[in-house]
This record gives structure tokens, sequence and C-alpha cells, in this order.
């Protein structure tokens, strides 16, 4: 039996689990021929069954599975139907933004086409491009109206993210504009896999740094958000329905280019890494 938690990854369009320490060490197993096909290729049909992709986990030999590396990872959950984000949910980055804490969940969407790779390039749009590390939840079994003490339970799991963001773009109008801002081609990384929430040992202190260039920049736990995973879910499930692979984007912490004095934006050749203990590293390079 496999050791350590489900992390379920996407190499070329199939799904994969995945074994191995790190990103420096693993390897895959293909979930539907490891269940002779009992589950899908496609990791949207199984985020959508995920008890049974649990199941299968457990079957797993753990010295099986071929060796790859991150630059072979493709985007986790490729097609997801919504993808929320929430902005100003940590006190301190509201603050350096200029803005005031919200009284509710703050939500705004990044459009799926700007999903990209675990190691994808970001192609920056202008010199007022930025980073921000960031929590994705990934929704299960998903619903209506779900109880704050259910939520966790109706999560697959948590990726590494990035909400890359123009800031140019973002506050150009009046409201700002969160959602276009945010949702260039290649702003929203993804990845490396997708882990288990059941297996996450401080999911509500999930440490998540971010470095450029090596330079660390942010570096928070999500004890400090302003409102915790649970009550984001609670919140969004009782307006929208949440669907087996949507995505949520839980805010970033502070440290983020924009809030610095003067302010420090991304430049060609700059290499953002974003990491969450226990979970993962991406690693994206601006062009
Ligand atoms: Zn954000």
């Amino acid at each position: 039996m496999a050791s350590g938690g489900l992390r379920l990854a996407l190499v070329g369009d199939r799904a994969q689990f995945i074994l191995g320490t790190g990103v420096d060490d693993a390897r895959a197993v293909d979930v539907e021929r490891h269940t002779d096909g009992g589950l899908p290729s496609d990791p949207m049909q199984c985020l959508a069954r995920w008890s049974d992709v649990r199941r299968a986990w457990t079957t797993v030999d753990g010295a099986a599975g071929t060796p790859v590396r991150l630059e072979d990872l493709s985007c986790p959950v490729p097609v997801p139907r919504q993808v929320f984000a929430i902005g100003r949910n940590y006190p301190e980055h509201a603050r350096e933004m200029g803005a005031a804490l919200p009284s509710q969940p703050l939500a705004f969407t990044k459009f799926p086409s700007s999903l990209n790779h675990p190691a994808g390039d970001i192609e920056l749009a202008g010199d007022t491009v930025d980073y921000e590390a960031e929590v994705v939840l990934v929704v299960g079994d998903g619903g209506r109206d779900i109880p704050v003490g259910d939520a966790w339970n109706r999560l697959a799991g948590i990726c590494v993210g990035q909400d890359v963001s123009d800031r140019a773009l973002q506050y150009s109008g009046t409201p700002p504009q969160y959602s276009l801002g945010k949702s260039r081609r290649g702003f929203s990384v993804v990845g490396p896999w997708v882990a288990d929430a059941a297996d996450l040992a401080s999911r509500d202190d999930l440490q998540i740094a971010c470095t450029v260039n090596g330079e660390l920049r942010q570096r928070s736990g999500t004890s400090s958000m302003v409102f915790p995973v649970e009550q984001i879910v609670a919140y969004l499930s009782s307006i929208c329905e949440l669907y087996p692979g949507d995505l949520i984007y839980t805010g970033s912490p502070p440290g983020v280019g924009h809030g610095m004095r003067p302010q420090r934006y991304l430049r060609p050749g700059d290499v953002i890494e974003t990491t969450i203990d226990g979970v993962g590293t991406i690693r994206n390079r601006c062009r």
C-alpha cells in the first residue's frame, strides 16, 4: 500500500496517482490502468468520484510508478465549471493594498481560459503584472447550502495556486475590475496536483510561501485568514451550487509587489516559486 497522502495529478490528458515525497522524486501511476478501467482517465470525472479514488489509492503499491518531473504535469483540474476567488482575505494584505476588510467574503472569478500548468510560463502583459500565492480549494461532492461543519467533507482537496494579476487592468475602472485583471492567458496557475483534504495534517493553518528568483516575498499561515476555508465554502454555496472540480482561490497573504514601496512588479525572466508545506511546489517563469 502507498504511504503518505493521496495526490492526483494530470500527465498529458490522463489522471495519475503520485508517489514519492516531493516534486523531485515524484512517480506516477495511471489511475485508469491501475483500476482496470474501474476509474476513468478524465481527472474531472475522478474528482466527481473522489471516495472511489480514495479507495483505489489504498491499493497502490508504494514502490510502483514511473518518474515524472514538474514539467511533465498538466493543470490537474483542467476544465472546472466555475473558478471562484476571494479578495482581501488576509488582514495584512488588505492593509498593504490600502483596502478595508470586507464584512463578507469578497468574491470574483478567474475565467477558466486563464488556467495554466504547474510549470507553465507566464506571459507578462505590460509592466504591472504581480504575483499572489494562494491556497486553491478543489470541490469534490460540492452542493448547495453546505454547513460550515461539513465544508471540508465536500472538498476533494487543495492545490497550490498563483493568482497572477495585471494591476493596471485590475484598477483601470471605477469600481475596479478584478475578474478580467486576473484572467489573462496563463494567469491562473494550479498544481502540482490535488492533495486529498483528508490527509492534510494542519489544514486550518497551512503554511504558504512565495519566492521570486529565490527571494522570499510571501510567507503566512492560513489561520490568519479573515474568512477561513469552511466559511468561504458555506458562503459561496449559499448562493451558487458548487460542482465537482470547481476551484476556489482563497486569497493572497501579504508581500505582493503592488504593496511594496517602491512597487516591485514581475519582469521577463523572473521565476516564481509557490509552495504549500506538505502539499507541493509550482514554478513559473515570466516572459
Ligand atoms: Zn488573489
